[in-house]
């Protein structure tokens, strides 16, 4: 019997977040758009859920995939960077998967990359043969450098990776990069990229089977919402019966129009549309006989 199915059954719902640091307040931030809440106690480990049986761990990034994998927290909030390599680093010591990305969440964007002090010249991945490589994501580095047939060592660094190369410890790096300013600040410059990462919803890799698996399906749902949300525009307006079809025709990205009655000859019309609408394409529904044409944006949407 797997540890999931033999734990006792729990009715609340526990995800781990960043207690501080760049993931914590926009991870914060999502679930509170999800309709979750807590009782204030920002500087503790815990807070108990609310409007919803869902409470948050605050606690450093890099525990929370083995939080995860010890069934202490159900769902993390967590760098794909962080979590692919604690997953690699298991499998390397020949445990099985115990979580897995449930979600991309559109936020604390970067790439794991290799970068090489500014005086080289690259000349591709071969010249990383026999040179020591400082980064703190070592299973990822070394599964890359396998893939890629480089024998080179890993020199594996907890922090300040970037300065490596200055102080002697390594001949290059590969670390998390962003806006590029640390690298350029160190004479370094990003030559080959091993991951392009974001934070993650990451959850267990067997389903719940008590009533946390209801909160975690609502949860994720309430999560699509938002994102699929992000992109659509609700368009409104009225025009003749006879426009109709036309109308229709130059919506073709949208969810069927909805009719609703308007006076005299006239519907009053609603059309869900993915993507942006120009101002080009709203002259062009006028054109075609859309009247009092008005563009709503859409904060949630469950379908
Ligand atoms: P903790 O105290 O929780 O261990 P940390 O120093 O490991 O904090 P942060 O620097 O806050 O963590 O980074 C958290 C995550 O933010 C990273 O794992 C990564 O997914 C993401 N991130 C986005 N941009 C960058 C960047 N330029 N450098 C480092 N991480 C970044
Ligand atoms: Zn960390």
């Amino acid at each position: 019997m797997s540890a999931s199915t033999s734990a006792p059954a729990r009715d609340r719902l526990r995800i781990a977040i960043q207690k501080s640091g760049r993931l914590a307040d926009p991870a914060r931030s999502l679930l509170a758009a999800c309709g979750l809440s807590w009782r204030q106690s920002r500087d503790k480990l815990f807070c108990f859920g609310e409007s919803l049986p869902v409470d948050l761990l605050l606690v450093r990034d890099d525990d929370i995939p083995g939080l995860i994998a010890d069934g202490v927290c159900d769902l993390g909030v967590v760098g794909l960077n962080e979590l692919d390599e604690q997953a690699k680093a298991r499998r390397r010591i020949g445990l099985a998967d115990a979580y897995q990305p449930l979600r991309g969440l559109g936020f604390g964007q970067c790439r794991l990359m290799i970068a090489v002090p500014d005086e080289w010249e690259w000349q591709g991945v071969q010249q990383l043969v026999g040179k020591r490589i400082a980064t703190s994501y070592p299973a990822i580095l070394a599964a890359w450098l396998k893939e890629k047939n480089v024998d080179a060592q890993v020199v594996e660094l907890s922090g300040s990776v970037e300065i490596a190369p200055k102080l002697g410890t390594a001949d290059l790096i590969c670390d998390l990069v962003s806006s590029g300013a640390t690298l350029a600040a160190n004479q370094l410059r990003p030559v080959e990229t091993l991951l392009d990462s974001e934070a993650v919803l990451a959850g267990p890799v067997h389903e719940l089977d008590d009533a946390r698996a209801g909160l975690m399906a609502m949860l994720l749902r309430r999560l699509d919402g938002l994102t699929r949300a992000q992109d659509r525009k609700l368009l409104m307006f009225s025009a003749e019966e006879a426009h109709v079809d036309e109308l229709a025709r130059l919506l073709p990205d949208a969810e069927p129009l909805l009719r609703l009655p308007g006076q005299g000859s006239a519907v009053r019309l609603q059309a869900m549309c993915n993507g942006a609408l120009s101002w080009q394409r709203l002259e062009e529904l006028e054109r075609a006989g859309a009247q009092e044409l008005m563009v709503l944006a859409v904060e949630k949407s469950l379908a």
